[in-house]
């Protein structure tokens, strides 16, 4: 029977007893699993601050390290009393440490950093929490080793910053790695381009690296600690009583995960749609239960009596919009328009247009570059290029909204009732998401308004 995949994420590493709680979990297992962790708490956050100071501060090398190091000299002393034990993991993590010292000493001296040097640095964070977390349950008398995706076979596209895993390349070579009967504490978000450079999964990434391991040895189920209550109707810091989702489809979890939903980083479903492994959500602060997930995301299809499930916003998309009378009619704008964001590697997640407008939907962070490209282009009925920033992306989701009758009446009515203008809207681009742009200021009481409607009154049409 093949491992299961078992993922432990910085919100799971935040305070000395969080291990103490990841210990129980996998003693509750009872038998040898897969653990893919992340960073602890901040670490990522503090390396990517470190890099960039690096290139001008000679200092930031060893502050970088010192810090690190006494990071996990104090979590160390707190759970192993022996001190010559403690001290062997020490010894492996000052390894790992010497080696970033280097790298962010080299980036001081060149003033500079490669997209290459740049991910191998950023996954110090992983491979030290890997070496920290196998160091800690050997102590506890769980037999369990540390598995590197390079000693893996974890081979990707060679994408620094958003690489993929090649399933091809690392199925059976991952597969015969962590084939022994034991545990192993893989670091997640990163893995290995063909000849060998460290490529990084892109922020937030180690959910990626669970489910491709997940593929690779052909596990039961990806079991993913969090610390809140698995998918919810709607964030619990918006709305007071969110109800629990105990069920979801993959493209279901994946829309929620895209639209903003925190818990689950939307290329997890990915790889495990095919082969149909189901990832189960958990709670480390609550039950250490194995069996009792709170969430479970599969192939199976259950549509809700109110066929919204979730409801969810973000604040990570801006527009670009290109007005002039006529740009809905005239051929070609926008293939111009979206090479030119495709040479630069901007991703668009969203084209709405109109006669007199075209309205790129992408990531607030790229909008001001693709402004600068758009425009440099000599596009004759375009009078104005514009960027628009302070929107949110309000986004209902649930199997079924595209073909029952009555469920966008019951979101924008309930809007409308609210005094909540729609700026845009978009229905049926997914079959199972509506979704409209609010300005900022209103997309909390939006996503109130919305989960008032479906999950906290009675519908007369049932
Ligand atoms: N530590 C990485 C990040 O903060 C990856 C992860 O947490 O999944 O982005
Ligand atoms: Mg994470």
């Amino acid at each position: 029977m093949p491992k299961a995949v078992v993922k432990f994420g910085g919100s799971n590493l935040k305070c000395k007893e969080d291990i103490a709680r990841i210990i129980q979990v996998v003693k509750n297992y009872g038998k040898p699993v897969v653990i893919v962790v992340s960073a602890f708490y901040g670490v990522t956050n503090y390396l990517v601050e470190a890099l960039d100071k690096a290139r001008y501060d000679e200092h930031v090398a060893k502050n970088t390290t010192t810090y690190l190091l006494n990071l996990k000299r104090e979590t160390l002393a707190l759970h192993i009393a022996n001190e010559e034990k403690s001290n062997l993991i020490l010894t492996e993590i000052t390894i790992l440490l010497d080696e970033l010292e280097r790298y962010l000493h080299g980036i001081a001296l060149t003033g500079d950093a490669s997209p290459a040097l740049e991910d191998h640095v950023l996954a110090y964070g992983e491979r030290i929490s890997a070496v920290f977390l196998a160091g800690i349950l050997q102590n506890a008398g769980i037999d369990t080793k540390v598995a590197f995706p390079e000693s893996i076979g974890l081979i990707t596209d060679g994408e620094f910053g958003t690489a993929s895993v090649d399933f091809v390349r690392s199925t059976s070579k991952v597969r015969e790695a962590l084939s022994e009967d034991l545990i192993y504490v893989v670091p997640g978000f990163y893995g290995l381009s063909a000849d060998g450079k460290t490529t990084l999964f892109g922020r937030g990434g180690s959910d990626y690296s669970a489910a491709a391991i997940a593929r690779c040895i052909g596990a039961p189920s990806l079991d993913i600690w969090k610390d809140v209550n698995g998918f919810l109707s709607a964030d619990p810091k918006t709305v007071e009583n969110p109800v629990q989702i105990e069920r979801l489809t993959y493209n279901e979890a994946a829309e929620l995960a895209y639209f903003g939903a925190k818990i689950l980083h939307p290329r997890t479903v990915e790889p495990l749609a095919a082969p149909h492994i189901p990832i189960r959500i958990f709670n480390i602060y609550g039950e250490s239960d194995v069996n009792k997930p709170l969430s479970v995301v599969s192939a199976e299809k259950i549509v809700s009596k109110g066929i919204v499930k979730s409801v969810t916003y973000s604040d990570d998309f801006g527009i670009l919009k290109l007005k002039g009378s006529g740009v809905g009619a005239k051929p070609g704008i926008l293939a111009k328009v979206t090479s030119a964001l495709h040479l630069a590697g901007i991703n668009i997640s969203s084209v709405l247009t109109s006669q007199i407008s075209i309205n790129i939907l992408i990531a607030k962070k790229d909008l001001s570059t693709a402004y600068a490209l758009v425009s440099a282009i000599e596009l004759s009925v375009v009078g104005r290029v514009q960027i628009i920033e302070d929107i949110s992306v309000v986004a209902a989701v649930g199997n079924g909204i595209a073909e029952n009758y009555g469920v966008a009446a019951r979101i924008f009515t309930a809007l409308a009732k609210n005094g909540i203008n729609v700026l845009m809207s978009c229905s049926g681009a997914s079959p199972l998401v509506s979704y409209f742009l609010v300005g900022a200021n209103d997309r909390i009481e939006a996503v109130r308004a919305i989960h008032h409607e479906f999950f906290e009154t009675i519908n007369p049409l049932g």
